[in-house]
């Protein structure tokens, strides 16, 4: 009996000649790799080396997953020093993998279906030879920098020789993930064949490449052909041209991310030494560099993120929804049946007012998903079957049969109520109602109800087939059933989902309120506009607060406002010279009249500097970066919070996903609750108590952070 046949996560099975090694992870139902799975791998190593009657190697799994990438858990065990030493490792063991082929004579050909992600795309990598299947579940790609990390079992030196240099930047600072077909025309796998054919067409081609070298690298036909490829040839394959691409990748990243995020920084610097020194010394930045970055906060506060996204909320009980009456079809309705149709899969079926508004919200979905066609991440004839699920009515015909309705008209309580009314006249008795208002309490809607329990708040954010977050809102009177079927529904819908109570502008919509607010202080008080907002995306979120404002519309806002400050009182006010601006007709982008200046065809320019004369104030710019940062951030901060508190967030785990997924707070922040955990409960309420003592109760800390100051108690 050899080693390998008593191992806990691979089996390997050799006839005629061939061996197939199945990854098949004992203790776990994806395949992740970590020190138990290299073990075990090293022993399959000494297998294939030795072992005389072995002349080729099919690399498979038993799993959904070829190799999803390494066990995240086990990263939160590693210091930079573990770190590195475990990359070493795992760069010896892929060298043998490698070496199979090139010193033994052995091609290995990993045969992929389902997640190859990370040291799984790695692994294959060292391969001799890739297939993947067509199936939409096979994604291959590094997603490493999304936690913090880099790839660092080769992939930094691996995926540039074999793709090129420009192709693997794009994967491996980005992080973004491609299906095999993607795969194929990048070069990173070699065939594509059903699923059903994998396991055979790998055998054959693991006997063809038997007596033959590792198949060469060929520059893609289009490359030789056109001038552009070309050139992008020349400039992969010279030291000068390489040492440009390098930099002109450096410029950009720098720009995307502000030095916020050092993970793709990194990567960056792991490849041009390996291009620039030599593989080993890629090989050696790739292990240090991987060692710092496993044990940093930003690492630290990624996984969080990450983790926490993939515990789901419970949706037992939830009933099924086949068919989604959808109310209103502007911009949030029309994105709303997108994803109900295209992702869910469901029927969907929309009420306009009128036969134009409704044909807009079909030409809302065609856009979208013609944009998908374009960027083949869908076939057309697939995009012609989501948009039959999409069927229009300006009266309440087709919705005898809804199992959810989701209402998106104007926001306006009175005909929220008047529509609500309407729909339980119209639908069976057991139906959801839900409101995707974005700021009006569900009580208040549901009290026009003559069933309570079906009514819940689903709050989508803009635009809904982007944007990941769902917020569902539920009241004292909302039932199990109701509540489980909208949080299914909107997982169904590819959202991640955090449920809160309800409450004015329940979690996410409120704790906007201060930061905007405090940004609206800064700018009273002569900050500009350029300095609140640059201060802002320093700090790490996508947009600054009055880019903000301008996008979701300076006359929202305002709406907004006025139910936060009904409900919270000054705390959450902005500023009086603010109303100056929806007095002079300024909404932000929409019509073309905000902070910043647009051009006709809706391009946002720089600052519009007519706005300072509209709040009848001058820009002093002497208010420090730092001080602008905290306040606003400290305002957003100190509300979530007190909505955990008051019981309107269910968990601190929620506060951060909301505020990430939902806002754009810094992702490598980890979210409002992470982030104070970070800092020490006790320095925050110190910070916000000199902000309080400076500019007052505002900033007053909630009493859940002086408490846990006091008790030194974290809240994640
Ligand atoms: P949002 O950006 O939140 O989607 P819009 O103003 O773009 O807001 O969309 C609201 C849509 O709701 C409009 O297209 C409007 O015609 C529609 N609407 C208003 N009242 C009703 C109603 N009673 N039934 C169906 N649709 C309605």
């Amino acid at each position: 009996m050899s080693q390998t046949d008593t191992l806990e996560h691979f089996r390997l099975e050799v006839s005629d000649g061939v061996a197939t090694v199945v990854i098949d992870r004992a203790d776990d139902d994806l395949n992740t790799l970590d020190p138990s799975l290299m073990e075990d791998f090293l022993a399959v190593l000494d297998r294939l080396e030795n072992d005389a009657s072995i002349s080729a190697v099919v690399i498979t799994s038993a799993k959904p997953d070829f190799l999803a990438g390494a066990n995240i858990k086990w990263f939160s065990e590693l210091t930079p020093e573990t770190g590195t030493e475990a990359i070493r490792a795992a760069h010896a063991a892929f060298d043998r993998l490698e070496r199979l082929h090139t010193h033994r004579g052995k091609p290995v050909v990993a045969a992929i279906h389902g997640a190859c992600l990370g040291g799984g795309n790695e692994l294959a990598l060292a391969c001799s030879y890739r297939i993947a299947t067509d199936d939409p579940k096979t994604r291959l790609g590094q997603p490493e920098v999304q936690l913090g990390v880099i790839p660092a079992g080769g992939g930094t030196q691996r995926l540039p020789r074999l793709i090129g240099i420009a192709p693997a930047l794009d994967l491996i600072l980005t992080g973004k993930t491609v299906d095999a077909r993607r795969a194929h025309r990048l070069g990173l796998v070699d065939e594509v064949v059903p699923p059903k054919l994998l396991a055979e067409v790998a055998r054959r081609r693991a006997k063809e490449l038997v007596g033959r070298g590792r198949p060469a690298k060929k520059p893609r036909l289009r490359d030789r052909l056109d001038p552009a490829g070309l050139q992008k040839l020349a400039l992969e394959t010279n030291p000068v041209g390489q040492h440009l691409l390098f930099q002109q990748a450096r410029k950009k990243l720098l720009e995307e991310t502000k030095g916020n995020f050092p993970a793709p920084e990194k990567a960056l610097e792991a490849m041009r030494v390996g291009f620039h020194k030599g593989l080993r010394a890629g090989y050696d930045a790739e292990a240090r560099f991987f060692g710092e970055l496993v044990a940093s906060p930003e690492s630290k506060a990624l996984r969080s993120i990450f983790f926490a996204t993939r515990h789901k909320p419970d949706t037992t009980g939830a009933r099924k929804v086949g068919k989604v009456g959808i109310l209103g079809g502007g911009l949030m309705g029309s994105g709303i049946a997108t994803v109900s149709a295209l992702r869910a899969q469901s029927l969907v079926r929309v009420k306009e007012v009128d036969p134009a508004a409704a044909a807009r919200a079909k030409a809302y979905v065609a856009k979208v998903l013609a944009e998908r066609v374009r960027r083949k991440r869908m076939r057309p004839f697939d995009a012609e079957q989501v948009q039959l699920r999409i069927t229009t009515t300006t009266d309440w015909s087709g919705f005898a049969d809804v199992d959810l309705v989701i209402e998106a008209v104007f926001e306006d309580l009175e005909l929220k109520r008047q529509v609500l009314r309407e729909v339980e006249s119209v639908v069976p008795p057991e139906t959801v109602f839900a409101s995707n208002t974005s700021s009006i309490p569900i009580a208040q809607i549901a009290a026009a109800s003559s069933r309570p329990e079906n009514v819940v708040g689903m709050h989508y954010f803009s635009p809904v087939e982007k944007m990941p977050l769902l917020e569902v809102v539920v009241t004292d009177q909302t039932s199990k059933e109701a509540e489980a079927t909208a949080v299914a529904y909107g997982l169904a819908q590819g959202k991640t989902v955090i449920v809160v109570n309800d409450g004015p502008g329940f979690y996410t919509t409120r704790i906007l309120g201060p930061y905007s607010a405090e940004a609206f202080h800064l700018l009273s008080e002569g900050a500009s506009v350029e300095d609140i907002d640059q201060a802002i995306e320093a700090w790490g979120f996508p947009v600054g607060p009055l880019r903000l404002a301008d996008e979701v519309g300076i006359d929202v806002g305002a709406k907004i406002s006025v139910v936060l400050v009904d409900a919270f009182g000054d705390r959450v006010a902005p500023p009086r010279a603010m109303e100056n601006l929806v007095a002079a007709d300024r909404k932000g982008r929409k019509n073309r009249k905000g902070f910043y200046a647009y051009d006709e065809s809706g391009k946002r320019g720089g600052v519009d500097a007519t706005v300072y004369a509209d709040l009848g104030i001058e820009p002093t710019g002497h208010i420090s970066r730092t001080e602008i940062q905290e306040r606003i951030t400290l305002a957003m901060i100190n509300e979530a919070a007190r909505c955990l508190e008051e019981g309107v967030l269910r968990s601190a785990e929620d506060g951060d996903i909301g505020a990430v997924m939902g806002l754009g707070f810094p992702p490598f922040r980890g979210g409002p609750f992470f982030w104070i955990d970070q800092q020490g409960a006790r320095r925050v309420v110190e910070r916000l108590r000199a902000l309080e003592e400076r500019l007052g109760p505002r900033f007053t800390p909630a009493e859940i952070l002086v408490e846990a100051a006091e008790s030194g108690r974290s809240f994640r």
